[in-house]
């Protein structure tokens, strides 16, 4: 069983609760789709320009995650045709944001939860 942390962004908080992101998770698709079984360890808002994610990253490692996903829309924007990551998402500072966690936590760090773009395979910082 693997323990999921999820990171999102304060810019669609109000917005979307998760719905999907969950739904992937619990059914181990999309972004979830290499583990066996995973549980949701917890979710944290990133706030811009996330200047305190290395303190929220290390909370959630203490709290016993093994993975720390960023959602989807972090990064990718829903269009006509699906969803694109070839524009960005809600998140400015994504690639640096990502790599902190990473660097901090020491933790395998994917890009990705739920309804991937059309082509795209989950990026893994580890
Ligand atoms: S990735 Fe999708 S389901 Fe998850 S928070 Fe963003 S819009 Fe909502």
């Amino acid at each position: 069983m693997t323990n999921i942390a999820i990171l999102r962004c304060e810019k669609n908080e109000s917005k979307c609760p998760l719905t999907g992101c969950f739904t992937a998770l619990s059914k181990t698709k999309q972004g979830f789709d290499k583990y066996d079984t995973c549980t949701l360890t917890g979710v944290f808002t990133c706030h811009c320009p996330g200047d305190n994610i290395a303190e929220l990253a290390k909370i959630l490692k203490s709290k016993g995650a093994h993975a720390i996903h960023f959602v989807t829309c972090s990064f990718a924007k829903k269009t006509d045709n699906g969803w694109d990551d070839s524009n960005g998402g809600f998140c400015d500072n994504f690639n640096r944001i990502a790599k902190q966690v990473h660097k901090e936590t020491g933790l395998p760090c994917v890009l990705g939860t739920a309804h991937l773009p059309k082509g795209y395979t989950p990026k893994i910082l580890d």
